[in-house]
């Protein structure tokens, strides 16, 4: 017999440890709580990422007035507000929602206007890159 069980006159060795700081943790469930799922961790993220755009947004609609293509005022239809971003979230992709959407690079058009930008009609170039949209923006014809 190579591992031979202790006799009943030996105190058993998991007796001899100190169950405050050795045991207890391992047996404890909080110690090892079971992780978020992915579905509610997408669910968290897409919740913030909504709460930052609205909360861009709100600002963007007491800075800009007019649309910063043609200076028109909002209105419904192609007249509606958009919220275009100059630099696209497609090269922005893995940062986070503040990076994307922010008062730098994001800015208001009327939706017609916003299609021409989207389908490179026409092009915008903030005056002063440090500043972005926050600043003066060019509008340039293709
Ligand atoms: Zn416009």
């Amino acid at each position: 017999m190579s591992n031979p069980l202790p006799s009943p006159g030996l105190p058993c060795p998991a007796l001899a440890l100190d169950q405050s700081d050795a045991l207890i943790p391992l047996l404890d469930p909080m110690a090892f709580p079971k992780p978020r799922s992915h579905r509610a961790e997408k669910r968290d993220r897409r919740a913030q990422r909504r709460a930052v755009i609205g909360a861009v947004r709100a600002e963007l609609v007491n800075r800009d007035r007019r649309c910063r293509v043609c200076g028109g005022l909002f209105g419904w239809g192609e007249a509606t507000a958009e919220m275009h971003e100059l630099v696209p979230r497609s090269r922005l992709r893995g940062r986070s929602p503040e990076e994307i959407f922010n008062r730098q690079n994001c800015l208001l058009l009327h939706r017609r206007c916003h299609r021409e930008v989207t389908e490179h009609r026409l092009i915008l170039a903030p005056a002063d890159a440090s500043v972005g949209a926050e600043g003066r923006v060019e509008v340039k014809t293709r």
